[in-house]
């Protein structure tokens, strides 16, 4: 039997609920329907990250990941304010070791200006110590909008909200194909049909094999990064007072591995940014023949691999020896040794990648007739997610002129139904 809805969104991450929300805010008369493969929403990478909310630092000026992540995190505060989602803005540190990153601190401290960052101080040795006590280095970039919260508690309460307004979630419900006729989306699911008049697909990890199935072009293809954390032992929680970051390496769309303090109390270390041969690789030997065989046969692969060998070289070093992982914290804080660490959770990245070889770095939103394909939302997605929500449903407005249903188009759709 099929279903119809004004309104199908593959995907309950954060994106995906933040897009139905938007949907209902914006046109409360709107049929709207959530589809997720699995049986909880914000299961893959909106449950499995840092759990920073952004400030908007590293973003090339003028980028939407710039904008949307300077917008989302007030956004983001004040709906955690409203819905009691634990959130604390307890600043972050990025750390200079040595006068050769320097520059790379002036870059990011010019970019974080340029994106109307709130509060971005500069930090001497000295001022560095009175905030974080433990960490060390020549100077430092403090970011006091910077913060912490839990993400899965955000997709929940945004469930909660799609729900009152009205929208349906369908869980454990998998889209195995779409179709894309001229005056409706038709996607096969593992519960049957659902016969839309527009989607949107924020579905992550799997997003490039959905847009594919629409019409979309192959480029570009999600690469999977895993992302290994560690743990500190409680005992050793006072190594940090709120977020330790490294100036990063600006040819990667990666932080580098950072010391960040969790809601709960928890402190981890990471995460490292391993290619790995499944989308969902949660553990490390997880391969899973058709992602690994997507991975390989596309061209961007080995011309990403060719450019960055040695960042590869190393991240195995990070995964193969856990003292190795240790030694890049230890750089910004020396007194943190391999018996301070137990092991930690893990995350999976839906990296997109051009057939180029350049791993994009910004958002992507594409467009194939009746439907808006998120291709590329890494982080900051997660922080940026209910100013994305707002840019998708835009572009839904410029698209398609997504409204709700007038009666006649009800009582064309009950007909059609019958
Ligand atoms: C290690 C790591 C650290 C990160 N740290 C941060 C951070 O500190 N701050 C930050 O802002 N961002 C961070 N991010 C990025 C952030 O987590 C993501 O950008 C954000 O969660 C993306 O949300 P999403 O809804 O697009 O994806 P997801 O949360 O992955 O949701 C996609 C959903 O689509 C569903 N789906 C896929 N295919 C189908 C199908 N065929 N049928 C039905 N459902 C389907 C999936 O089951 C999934 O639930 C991090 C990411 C990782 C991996």
């Amino acid at each position: 039997m099929s279903d119809r809805t004004d309104l199908v969104i593959v995907g309950a991450g954060i994106l995906g609920l933040a897009v139905a929300r938007e949907a209902l805010l914006r046109d409360p008369g709107l049929t709207v329907r959530v589809v997720e493969r699995e049986d909880r929403v914000g299961t893959h990478q909106t449950g499995h990250n840092s759990g920073v909310v952004h400030a908007g630092i590293y973003y090339a000026p003028g980028s939407l990941k710039a904008r949307l992540c300077v917008e989302g995190a007030r956004d983001l505060y004040a709906f955690c304010a409203q819905h009691d989602v634990p959130v604390e803005r307890c600043g972050k540190v990025i750390v200079a070791t040595s006068a050769e990153e320097i520059p790379g601190l002036d870059a990011l401290e010019w970019r974080g200006r340029q994106n109307g960052v709130p509060g971005l101080r500069r930090l001497d040795r000295r001022e560095l110590r009175e905030l974080e006590p433990h960490a060390e280095g020549v100077a430092a970039l403090h970011s006091p909008a910077t913060g912490i919260v839990d993400f899965p508690a955000v997709a929940r309460a945004l469930a909660g909200e799609v729900i009152e307004r009205g929208g349906r979630i369908a869980l454990g419900c998998v889209v195995t194909g779409v179709d894309s006729r001229p005056d409706e989306v038709v996607l096969q699911t593992s519960a049957g049909e659902v016969v839309a008049r527009h989607a949107v697909f924020c579905a992550g990890a799997w997003s490039d094999r959905l847009a594919i199935a629409a019409g979309a072009p192959a480029d570009p293809r999600i690469v999977p990064f895993r992302g290994a954390y560690l743990r500190l032992r409680p005992e050793r929680r006072d190594l940090v007072r709120s977020l330790i970051y490294p100036v990063p390496d600006p040819a990667l769309p990666f932080l580098g591995v950072h010391l960040t303090k969790h809601i709960d109390g928890d402190v981890l270390v990471g995460p490292t940014a391993l290619m790995v041969g499944a989308r969902d690789a949660y553990r490390l030997r997880r391969v899973r023949p058709r992602d690994l065989a997507a991975t390989l046969a596309w061209p961007g692969t080995f011309r990403m691999a060719r450019r960055f060998w040695r960042t590869g070289l190393a991240e195995m070093g990070y995964a193969a020896n856990r003292a190795a992982f240790v030694r890049a914290a230890q750089r910004y804080v020396p007194e943190l040794e391999p018996e301070d660490v137990l092991p930690g959770p893990s995350g999976v990245r839906a990296q997109a990648l051009g057939r180029d070889g350049k791993l994009v770095d910004d958002f992507v939103i594409s467009h194939t007739g009746r439907a808006l394909h998120v291709r590329n939302a890494p982080s900051p997605a997660a922080t940026s997610s209910l100013a994305i929500a707002r840019l998708i449903a835009d572009r839904a407005q410029e698209a398609f002129g997504l409204r709700a249903r007038t009666d006649n188009d009800r009582r064309e759709a009950a007909h059609g139904a019958a």
